[in-house]
């Protein structure tokens, strides 16, 4: 863990070390922050400095002027830099990888699943090891003792991709335990590919809850300078820890600032992009709270109702289970109709369909979707534009469709998708599942 070679030499001869407040001045920069532990798989031509925001950055040494130290570490703080020493000497008590930490009267559980902002975020591993324990957290993040005292496990290590139905039922069995633990908020680490899937999917599975439940997840792992990491963990703790608000969240970076961090509802909210730090967005809404890693400052941008508002008394519903017999299908030009025709013959409970516009599929489709209906299928309409409303009442095409059976649901198709899997899995009718569909359960509809 400590700095050899080149960056070893430069340290020692400004009499640094890791944990210490430093500034270091390069020909075009001034970096302001903490003198962090190296990777140990790195080399040794760079230093890293945690900033103010919470960003890594890594400085090449062959750049730097000169570097000036402002405030040297206390032992006890060069510890906790470099292995998490709050918790060698508060931790209370160690059982299943879950480590209880400091004695801050908010406590947040923290579940990992995994993805690129559990599996890159140890600098005593350099990134390679899917893990997301307390100790861990704060030897990254000393940030996070202030927030709150944080319990975390690690439940699974998947990228997001992998996940299933089932890990959603897991994840959210293990949240539903959490919340009557007693805990002030959940932050869940998650792979950001599928997280607006899942959070979807804790939505309808855990309704009425007391306290925030966040997913938040990383679009540049914690081993690049320009990684979000820190910064979307921060917020995603402040925001479970202190925010006026209950229900399911993702948080993730918002627009190219920094220091902002967006909060968005669990239904209404899609990765948008394959790498900027900001690919997440609110469809056909505002991000519920905006969060500045900075100052603290939680600011709500959308007036919750009081149902939705924190409330640790209120009784948590949870119902974890998801029907995986259902499809969602996007309709392109010349899309073959015996597409749904295999569904039916595959036994499936419920289609998505992904229509065109306002919400439409070519007349090709309709006998298809007639014999689907026929056979006791759930068929509904989503838009495959991502923004602005479903109207099936506009067009001829609309109408036939809606006259037939076809369920509107005007909402994200992935929403759609996995709202119509729960509702399969908890309606003992097609009449239930139809009024659970169109009812506002979790803020799904636009
Ligand atoms: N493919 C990764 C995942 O979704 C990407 C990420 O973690 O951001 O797990």
């Amino acid at each position: 863990m400590k700095y050899r070679g080149n960056a070893y030499r430069l340290l020692e001869s400004y009499d640094v070390k890791v944990g210490d407040r430093i500034v270091v001045k390069t020909r075009d920069n001034e970096y302001r922050g903490i003198l962090m532990p190296r990777y140990e798989l790195a080399d040794d031509l760079h230093l890293v400095i945690k900033l103010r925001n919470g960003y890594n950055v890594g400085i090449s040494v062959d750049e730097i002027l000169s570097i000036l130290l402002e405030e040297r570490a206390r032992e006890k703080d060069r510890e906790e830099v470099v292995i998490g020493g709050r918790e060698k000497k508060e931790k209370e008590e160690e059982r299943d990888g879950s480590v209880s930490v400091e004695h801050n009267a908010t406590r947040l559980a923290m579940i990992s699943t995994g993805g690129t902002i559990a599996s890159r975020i140890d600098y005593r591993t350099g990134g390679v090891r899917a893990a997301l324990t307390a100790e861990e957290l704060y030897s990254i993040v000393p940030e996070l003792s202030s927030i709150a005292a944080i319990d975390a496990e690690v439940l699974m290590q998947e990228y997001s991709e992998n996940l299933t139905p089932m890990h959603w039922s897991i994840i959210a069995e293990r949240v539903g335990e959490k919340i009557y633990e007693g805990y002030d908020g959940i932050v869940i680490a998650h792979g950001t590919d599928t997280m607006h899937y899942t959070s979807s999917a804790l939505s309808f599975a855990l309704q009425n809850l007391p306290v925030p439940v966040v997913l938040v997840g990383a679009q540049r792992s914690s081993d690049r300078p320009s990684s979000d990491a820190a910064a979307n963990l921060i917020g995603a703790s402040l925001f479970a820890a202190n925010a006026d608000a209950s229900g399911v969240f993702i948080v993730m970076h918002n627009g190219k600032s920094d220091d902002r961090i967006a909060v968005h509802i669990g239904t209404r909210v899609r990765k948008n992009h394959t790498s900027s730090r900001d690919a997440f967005k609110s469809i056909d809404t505002e991000p519920i709270a905006l969060v500045d890693v900075d100052s603290s400052r939680i600011d709500m941008m959308l007036e919750l109702n009081v149902r939705r508002r924190r409330d640790k008394a209120r009784r948590p519903i949870v119902r974890t289970r998801f029907n995986e017999h259902v499809a969602l299908i996007k309709f392109y030009p010349g899309l073959d109709p015996s597409m749904i025709e295999h569904l039916i013959s595959k036994g499936y409970r419920g289609l998505v369909l992904e229509g065109t516009g306002l919400g439409h599929v070519s007349k090709g489709c309709f006998n298809a979707i007639r014999d689907a209906i026929d056979s006791n299928m759930l068929v509904c309409m989503t838009s495959q534009c991502i923004w602005g409303r479903l109207r099936m009442t506009v067009y001829e095409t609309g109408r036939d469709l809606l006259s037939m059976g076809v369920v509107p649901l005007d909402m994200l198709p992935e929403t759609a998708l996995v709202k119509v899997m729960w509702v399969l899995a908890n309606s003992s009718s097609m009449d239930e599942a139809k009024s659970m569909l169109l009812s506002n359960m979790a803020m799904e509809f636009k």
